[in-house]
């Protein structure tokens, strides 16, 4: 059954110090494309990142694709931050990542705290426990948040259609975070 929601936007349940500077706006529900899900599955299985088969962030041990949530959640909520920083420093861009996933993270608990079901992507595997415990269970599910490429939704061509470009700069990273409610 899908959850409706009486709501302007995001801010009418997550106070503005939670958001932590990002923006949030409403976009469209991502849509589920068995093609974009394979395509995404085999750049995992790659194992660019080095996070395939070590975290319950990413494939395969979050293995739910986006039909599945399109079956429970109803609304699609971006969250954006541009952060000034010198790209080619790994370290910072990490940390900047990390501090995404604590928004989003935060955001999805107060939105849960009211009694909205709700879950939260960013970029790359879950970073809470700093080591994850996969293949052992995962040791605070309610603090999981699974990377966005793991559901195989194509962000470009979603960005894209809630008029969204993506921008590439050398001295900033913008970075974007999904709720589905
Ligand atoms: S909460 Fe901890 S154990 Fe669970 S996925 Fe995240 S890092 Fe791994």
């Amino acid at each position: 059954m899908k959850l409706l929601i009486d709501m302007n936007g995001l801010t009418d349940f997550v106070d503005e110090r939670t958001l932590n500077g990002f923006s949030c706006d409403e976009w469209s529900m991502p849509k589920h494309d068995i093609r974009v899900l394979e395509r995404c599955r085999g750049l995992c299985r790659e194992n660019k990142c080095g996070h395939y088969g070590t975290n319950w962030g990413c494939p395969p041990g979050f293995d739910l694709d986006l039909e599945a949530f399109l079956e429970k959640y109803s609304r699609a909520f971006m969250l954006k931050r541009r952060f000034t920083v010198d790209v080619t420093d790994a370290d910072s861009v990490r940390s900047i990542a990390r501090e995404v996933q604590e928004t989003i993270r935060n955001v999805m608990t107060e939105i849960r705290s009211k009694g909205v079901e709700c879950q939260g992507f960013a970029d790359g595997g879950c970073t809470y426990c700093g080591e994850c415990s996969y293949p052992e269970p995962c040791r605070f599910p309610s603090a999981l948040v699974p990377s966005i490429s793991s559901i195989g939704l194509d962000m470009e061509g979603y960005a894209k259609d809630n008029g969204e470009e993506f921008a590439f700069e050398k001295d900033a990273v913008t970075m974007y975070g999904l709720l589905l409610l």
